[in-house]
């Protein structure tokens, strides 16, 4: 079977790689003309998700977390322990991926740009002379948002700044801050990443320059003897609600195209890599292909109760409940970070915890 994949970001590279070693004779089209850029990715995903990517990309890997340390406005910070969280070079993963996907036949057409056409159940390729049987829409966040008017409502503007220099903090540690002064509604980061840069940045409604970003990071003692940016990057972070129009009769949906991201980060490494089943690599073509969109059709379904839980939270506890601030965040955050099969337990829980009026002030 002829499979067309559109964009080769992470999800089609690995979806590319999976239906290749399955006998699907894959052809990757991606606008830009290099694998991996523009760069826009924090990197940060938990090291079991790489540890299932059936491509070694350990090299890839600039520094490990074990911990994260949440700081909230005008409140004392925590600590929370996490299972191992990697710092990936993005570039890096992607090109070890797209190295194996051509090994295994997938051609590449780097720098070009396709249009398609939706009638009915179908989607048809505008500017691709060969036919093809199959079509894989992994472009990523452009066709969320024209897809969906949430989406686009909820979508921020990520940046990432590579500083040169030292934090005043732990340098094991993730730190996170919630201030509604800089990221209202989300939050920003700052990971060292070795003794000589640290990687600070956030989700945005309005963006702030460069030189506001350090400013804040600086006057509040976080960052200390710091010079010049070594790097600087940045781009859309979606947060959701993923979107179930997610296949067809010749076609299939991957990653931040239907919004496939953990709403309370944005993280779209972890939902992509969990939903390609690729412990199947038995050699047929079709049941891979059913065995993807099944895959794809479990995430939808967690991350759908994940956006729910987070705006459940959002609209109705955090307004009544600053007193209950460090819990809460602690709980949202397990949500993040557990498993997702957790999901229905984290609810009952919070909802037990409603019941009890614990959330509420006195
Ligand atoms: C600032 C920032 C920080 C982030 N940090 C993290 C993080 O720490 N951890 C995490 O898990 N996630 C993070 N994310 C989210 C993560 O980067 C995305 O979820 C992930 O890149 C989605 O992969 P994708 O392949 O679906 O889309 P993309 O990576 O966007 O890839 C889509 C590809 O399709 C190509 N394309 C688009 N349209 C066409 C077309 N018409 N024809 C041909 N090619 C096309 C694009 O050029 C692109 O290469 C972050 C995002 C941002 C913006």
């Amino acid at each position: 079977m002829k499979i067309a994949i559109i964009g080769g970001g992470p999800a089609g590279l690995l979806t590319s790689y999976y239906l290749a070693i399955n006998g699907c004779e894959t052809a990757v089209f991606e606008e830009h003309p290099r694998i991996g850029y523009p760069k826009h990715c924090t990197g940060l995903v938990t090291a079991r998700s790489i540890a299932k990517v059936p491509v070694d990309t350990k090299e890839c890997i600039e520094k490990k977390f074990g911990k994260l340390i949440i700081h909230g406005q005008g409140r004392e910070a925590f600590e929370i322990s996490i299972p191992t969280v990697a710092k990936i070079d993005r570039v890096c993963f992607e090109e070890k991926i797209y190295a194996e996907a051509v090994n295994q036949k997938t051609r590449f057409r780097l720098g070009a740009r396709i249009d398609t056409k939706r009638k009915g159940d179908e989607i048809k390729l505008l500017n691709v002379i060969e036919d093809v049987d199959f079509i894989i829409d992994a472009r990523g966040f452009e066709a969320a948002i024209k897809n969906s008017e949430k989406v686009s409502k909820n979508k921020l503007v990520g940046i990432n700044l590579i500083i040169k220099g030292k934090t005043s903090m732990d340098d094991n540690a993730i730190h996170v801050f919630f201030d509604n002064k800089i990221t209202p509604g989300f939050f920003a980061w700052l990971a060292p990443i070795n003794e000589h840069e640290v990687l600070v940045g956030g989700g945005f409604k309005n963006p702030p320059t460069q030189e506001e970003i350090m400013r804040y990071f600086h006057r509040k003692g976080f960052l200390i003897n710091h010079g010049q940016i070594a790097d600087k990057y940045g781009g859309v972070i979606l947060r959701g609600p993923p979107i179930s129009d997610f296949h067809g009769k010749n076609w299939l949906a991957i990653g931040d195209a239907i919004s496939m991201v953990k709403p309370i980060t944005g993280g779209g490494l972890y939902p992509i890599i969990s939903s390609i089943p690729f412990k199947y690599n038995n050699g047929s073509c079709d049941e891979a292909l059913i065995r993807l969109k099944t895959g794809i059709r479990n995430t939808l379904e967690k991350l759908r109760k994940q956006y729910l839980l987070s705006k459940f939270i959002h609209k109705r506890i955090f307004p009544y409940a600053l007193d209950a601030f460090i819990p809460l965040i602690k709980m949202v955050l397990e949500v993040v970070y557990l498993d997702y099969d957790e999901h229905d337990k984290l609810v009952s829980q919070l909802i037990e915890n409603i019941a009890k009026r614990n959330v509420y002030p006195a």
